[in-house]
């Protein structure tokens, strides 16, 4: 009788198990959401203080999660240069330097797929603000600290995963709000062999499940995509 219970304890650790880790991931989603929308971060504005915060908070959950850095010389960051103006008739171009946050995890596998996400967002509203003219933090929880958390979580499930059919490449990008920089900066500078790399997969606003859907666009870009979703 008496070892009976060091064997329940067991039993129930393995039973909870997998819930328990359940629950502490969802915790982590949600740590990540809330650290990245908070006002610490001022709207994430690319080339401010900022995105700089938002940039090396991901660094180190890239590097507690395991992934490979391969951003510039070893680092989680691909830094790059892009000229921001919001009126091009009112005012001179301003050069500002952000980083894309680049992490892999190498299964050995001839093909690679790229998950990825912009972390960046409108900073206080000077651009594409729904209210223009205010000078408020625009926290950005569902465009994109949603997509951002989305992705983190993704990296540690397949981190901790024994899925061995293909590489996983994970990008942050930054400046997508002021056109694309981030993405651009990426294809022209990759730091992997995009000849191995065989599907992209960006959230933008998985926040707002409206009606419990989710909208799934550019699926037409894959035969495969759209075998799978053939309404796209
Ligand atoms: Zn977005």
């Amino acid at each position: 009788m008496k070892n009976i219970l060091p064997r329940l304890v067991v039993l129930s650790l393995c039973l909870l198990g997998p819930q328990l880790h359940f629950a502490q991931s969802l915790l982590d989603l949600r740590v990540d959401l809330v650290y990245l929308a908070s006002d610490y971060l001022e709207g994430r504005e690319a080339g401010k203080i900022g995105e700089d915060r938002a940039g090396e908070y991901l660094a180190q959950r890239f590097a507690e999660i395991g992934l490979q850095p391969l951003g510039d010389d070893g680092s989680y960051e691909q830094s790059f240069e892009f000229n921001y103006n919001t009126n091009p008739q009112a005012s001179p171009e301003e050069t500002r330097m952000a980083e894309n946050l680049i992490g892999y995890l190498d299964r050995g596998a001839a093909t690679t797929l790229v998950i990825g996400a912009h972390y960046d967002h409108i900073g206080r509203g000077a651009f594409g603000s729904r209210t223009p003219g205010e000078s408020a933090i625009h926290n950005g929880a569902d465009d994109n600290a949603s997509g951002t958390a989305a992705l983190l979580y993704l990296a540690e499930k397949l981190a901790k995963s024994d899925l061995k059919g293909h590489n996983f490449l994970f990008i942050a990008f930054s400046a997508e709000e002021m056109g694309l920089y981030g993405s651009k900066h990426f294809v022209k500078y990759p730091t992997i062999d995009l000849t191995k790399v065989t599907a992209m997969f960006n959230m933008d606003m998985v926040g707002r499940l409206k009606d419990q859907s989710l909208i799934i666009n550019g699926a037409g870009t894959s035969p495969v995509w759209k075998s799978l979703f053939p309404q796209n």
